[in-house]
């Protein structure tokens, strides 16, 4: 029993951190995409799974070394029964021992037996079920995969443009973008305006290639961006989206968050560019400071501004901006808006 605990403990846990990294991954698999750390997030969840899976098994080991004391347990009664019985119904015993022996087996092997069966019938119905799911999604013909192109990326050199671009989202019948031609130099700032669902995301999503144009084509410095690696590409690519995505870390963690060696000098000085550096500086742990699932202890302003330093962390040659400021009030707004000067 007491093994059990312990294992019960361990498994709990493991399932627990698990469960956690999953939907860590889960919701912040858009700037998992954008900063192309895929590999290391799939090596952190996968020593996951492994020791989920190896105190499973010891858990389960444990489970299979008690049901056969149980069975010695329940060989026990009956054969007490049946020393009983030889003393106190000694005369009848040979007409009766037929009649106890087959309802002792009933009783034993058999009920047992036929609800196990049962169980099992209903278990594989709920299994079929999930098999049917898990399959679904493991199939990899039903799914648009975006290929990854061979030449590494190195540097914008003269300009981003759009040409003739067309596009759907995917088991979509309506164009959400038509016959887009737009051409972005080298060093300027371009601001895309328009209603609510024009499409202005949409433009900004396919540079980093969330999804690629269903006709026409974006060319960086006249090379078609499908041609070019996409890790190398977002090596290059800063990206800030109206939801920021922060893991529960330190501050540290989440600036330099998918920058190799990043020094402390790059940290600070991204962190003052972005307006931020003020208000890390008045936390009790600065940099070190713990900022809670999803960054609950920072405000909105405050959240974005980190993922502004995040971004500008990597100097890019492009930086994507889509409505940083829209979800702050006017205060937060204008430092966000400093920020982005
Ligand atoms: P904007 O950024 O200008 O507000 P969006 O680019 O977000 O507009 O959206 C353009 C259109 O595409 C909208 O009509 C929206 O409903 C649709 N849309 C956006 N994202 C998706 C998606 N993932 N799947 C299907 N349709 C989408």
């Amino acid at each position: 029993v007491k093994i059990s605990k312990k294992f019960g403990h361990e498994l709990t846990e493991a399932v627990r951190s698990f469960s956690n990294k999953l939907i860590e991954i889960l919701s912040g698999i858009r700037l998992i995409k954008t900063v192309s750390t895929e590999q290391e997030e799939y090596q952190k969840i996968i020593k996951l799974v492994i020791k989920r899976e190896d105190i499973q098994l010891k858990t389960l080991k444990a489970k299979q070394l008690i049901a056969p004391i149980n069975e010695i347990g329940g060989i026990t009664i009956v054969l007490i029964i049946v020393i009983v019985g030889r003393f106190l119904f000694l005369e009848q015993l040979q007409s009766l021992a037929a009649v106890l022996l087959t309802y002792l087996v009933v009783l034993f092997r058999l009920i047992p037996l036929l609800s196990q069966l049962n169980s099992n019938r209903s278990q594989l119905a709920n299994l079929s079920a999930s098999v049917e799911v898990v399959s679904n999604l493991l199939n990899r013909d039903n799914k648009i995969f975006v290929v990854d192109g061979t030449e590494p990326f190195t540097h914008l050199k003269e300009a981003i443009r759009f040409e003739q671009v067309n596009f759907a989202y995917p088991e979509q019948e309506d164009l959400v973008l038509k016959g887009i031609n737009l051409t972005i130099p080298k060093g300027k700032t371009v601001a895309l305006v328009g209603s609510s669902g024009a499409g202005k995301s949409t433009i900004a999503d396919l540079l980093p290639r969330f999804y690629d144009p269903s006709d026409g084509k974006i060319t960086i410095d006249g090379k078609d961006l499908k041609d070019f690696e996409i890790a190398s590409l977002h090596k290059y690519m800063g990206v800030v989206s109206q939801e920021t995505y922060l893991f529960n870390n330190t501050l540290r963690y989440n600036i330099a968050y998918g920058v190799e060696n990043a020094t402390e000098e790059d940290i600070i000085d991204a962190t003052k560019r972005a307006n931020a550096y003020n208000f890390i500086m008045n936390l009790p742990n600065k940099f070190d400071t713990e900022i809670g699932d999803r960054g609950v202890m920072l405000s909105g302003g405050q959240r974005q501004r980190i993922a502004i330093a995040r971004a500008l962390l990597r100097n890019p040659d492009i930086l994507i901006l889509d409505e940083a400021t829209s979800a702050l009030d006017t205060v937060s707004e204008k430092l966000v808006q400093q920020a982005i000067e």
